[in-house]
């Protein structure tokens, strides 16, 4: 096996990165760097130009199969370090990714298409989750429990899983990966990761400060794989036995595809999937409070968010003021490729994105709606959307079962409390919901009836490493953040003390 994974270096560097040995093409496998048997590789794009920026390893099975040997042996000593020594590693590696926090949000915004702004905060945030979890490991406690029978001692002690499989998307390339690192290796269990085909360099650059920080080798495993390759690694996790554990944040049918996969040897899971946020603006809102927060629950990282405004529904009496201010407020928004300058808009990850985006706003212009602003493609490029605002949605659009997954804000109207939450509720998922009101009795009584596993009230960027993240219904089960995060990847172990 050769080591010239780590020695690729991509020719150009149009954003400007200053550590480029931060670049890593290979999957690192007990503490090296190394190619896949086959040699093959798959390429890495700019989605903003489509321009090449490297080629990584693309793994497969035997890279699979290796990186669980060596999380397998390596949890043998991980989990019988103290507390104190994985939060001091956890916090070291949290000192380096702040340190670099710059050229990681550089390549974040190069491979991914996020302005390098917007991607300075997603590394800050997902940098938070380690550090967070490099704290509440100190302060974690077990349970003595009062004994019902004399003579003897009750514990329920936490323990670590075990091996973890972490699979992940694109959409927030390093904090999708942090917020399941920073748990698992806090809790002392071991990973074997597999970030996305489109953005992995973030993960592997997250991966090489790792190695910096000096986790020891063997703990954290990641292979980069193209999306055909990709099913047989996660076969090779799901069949064995030593893996303990699957978290995975992405779509639904993967998510449901990865659960049945993992019933024949029981694994835990944590399924971070699909949303479709309703968004309900009431006639007593604060409309500059309500323009606020739909502009980021819709608007960061272009719409490409799991808990993006999906489906905006606004009362009679405001509907009118909200659209007229929205289409300000989103007619300003500039548009252009994270190399050029500072931008509120990237481009959409792929072609693929680009093509459903515009299928669905042709079917709600079919369907009557109104096009306020945008519409189209942006003459920045053939990956850009142009900002959009569709008034006079039907409640029963199209896009109401179906992510966007784009800058495109759909505006429908309702006329009672009743009849929103109904149209809110009438979805397969339940990752987001938000609302904005002045009314006290209502912020209690709509926060309890939304089927959502967040609720955001007046605010529009609810996502926080000190709060559980996660779903009910078809989004999924299992948090993120938050101390339930953290019992995300232990399991309870009662002892019982006789004799005594
Ligand atoms: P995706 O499910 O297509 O891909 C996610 C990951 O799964 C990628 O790493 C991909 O390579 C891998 N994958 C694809 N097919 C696989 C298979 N057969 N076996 C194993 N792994 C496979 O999702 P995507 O389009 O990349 O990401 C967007 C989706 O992720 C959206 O639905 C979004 O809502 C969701 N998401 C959810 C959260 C959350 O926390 N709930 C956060 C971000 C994104």
């Amino acid at each position: 096996m050769t080591t010239t994974a780590t020695l690729e270096r991509p020719a150009a560097n149009p954003l400007g990165i200053s550590r480029l040995d931060l670049i890593r093409t290979g999957a690192f496998i007990d503490g090296r760097w190394i190619d896949d048997p086959s040699g093959q590789r798959f390429d890495v794009v700019n989605p903003a130009d489509g321009a090449l920026i490297t080629a990584c390893v693309d793994g497969g099975p035997e890279l699979a199969a290796q990186a669980v040997d060596a999380a397998h042996a390596a949890f043998a000593s991980w989990r019988e370090t103290t507390a104190k020594q994985r939060s001091t590693l956890l916090r070291a590696w949290f000192d380096l990714i702040n340190k670099n926090a710059d050229d990681l949000a550089r390549l974040m915004a190069w491979e991914m298409g996020k302005p390098v702004a917007e991607a300075r905060g997603e590394i800050a945030y997902g940098a938070g989750y380690i550090e967070w979890f490099a704290e509440a490991i100190k302060h974690e406690n077990g349970d003595v429990i009062p004994e019902p029978i004399a003579g003897r001692k009750m514990l329920a002690v936490r323990e670590p899983v075990g091996v973890a499989a972490v699979i992940t998307p694109w959409n927030f390339p390093m904090a999708m990966i942090a917020r399941k690192f920073g748990p698992a290796l806090a809790a002392g269990c071991t990973v074997v990761a597999k970030p996305a085909e489109d953005t992995p360099l973030s993960a592997l650059a997250l991966v090489a400060l790792a190695e910096e920080a000096g986790i020891p080798k063997g703990v954290i495993n990641i292979i980069p794989a193209s999306r055909e390759r990709t099913p047989a690694i996660s076969s090779v996790w799901l069949a064995d036995s030593r893996v303990r554990k699957v978290s995975f944040t992405g779509s639904t049918p993967v998510g449901k595809l990865l659960a049945k996969g993992s019933a024949d040897t029981l694994k835990r899971l944590s399924m971070e999937l699909g949303g479709d946020a309703p968004f309900i603006v009431f006639d007593d809102a604060d409309l500059d409070i309500a323009v606020d927060a739909l502009m980021k629950a819709k608007f960061r990282n272009a719409g490409q968010a799991c808990i993006a405004a999906n489906r905006v529904l606004v009362q009679d009496g405001i509907y009118d003021a909200l659209a007229e201010r929205m289409a300000a407020a989103v007619g300003k928004l500039t548009v252009g490729a994270a190399q050029d300058g500072a931008f509120d808009i990237g481009p959409l990850i792929n072609a693929r994105a680009i093509e459903k985006v515009e299928r669905l706003v042709g079917e709600a212009k079919a369907q009557g709606a109104k096009v306020l602003v945008g519409g189209a493609r942006h003459a920045a490029g053939p990956s850009f959307f142009q900002p959009t605002v569709l008034a006079d949605m039907p409640a029963d659009m199209r896009g109401s079962c179906e992510e966007i997954f784009g800058p495109v804000l759909p505006l429908a109207r309702f006329s009672t409390e009743d009849e929103a939450v109904a149209l809110a509720n009438d979805t397969p998922f339940g990752l987001a919901s938000y609302f904005c009101t002045r009314d006290q009795k209502r912020i209690w009584r709509v926060a309890g009836r939304l089927q959502s596993g967040l609720v955001g009230v007046n605010e529009g960027a609810i996502s926080s490493e000190y709060a559980p993240f996660g779903g009910v219904k078809e989004s999924g089960y299992g948090r993120e953040g938050s101390a339930h995060g953290l019992a995300d990847y232990q399991s309870l172990k009662y002892v019982c003390l006789g004799g005594l």
